[in-house]
């Protein structure tokens, strides 16, 4: 007997901070991407279409959906969000390098 049937799953993909249309508040928004899956023997074979997103706003929960353009937008500034963060902590490193370096110069 082959068993077969779908399952929805959510994933978070994104995360940016800025100020929510519904509760004014600056928190952080959720793009959460919903797929249905074909599933064989309960294991996830393949996904139908390209799913629907939505945004969730952390602070007062309130949702709504997306356009699949919005939701690549959100993703490419989330995106660019983590090449910043990731250039700050390399020059945040490499001050605390020299920092370290003038001090032993120093003594
Ligand atoms: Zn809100």
């Amino acid at each position: 007997m082959i068993i077969f049937g779908s399952r929805t799953s959510s994933k978070v993909v994104a995360m940016l901070i800025f100020v929510c249309a519904t509760c004014h508040h600056e928190a952080a928004q959720r793009l959460v991407r919903r797929r249905t899956w074909f599933t064989l023997f309960f294991a996830p074979i393949f996904p139908f279409g390209h799913g629907s997103y939505t945004v969730s706003c952390a602070y007062c929960g309130t949702a709504y959906g997306v356009t699949r353009e919005n939701a690549d937008k959100f993703i490419a500034d989330w995106d660019a969000q983590q090449v910043n963060a990731e250039a700050d902590r390399i020059l945040a490193a490499e001050d605390a390098k020299i920092q370290a370096e003038q001090r032993g110069t120093e003594s």
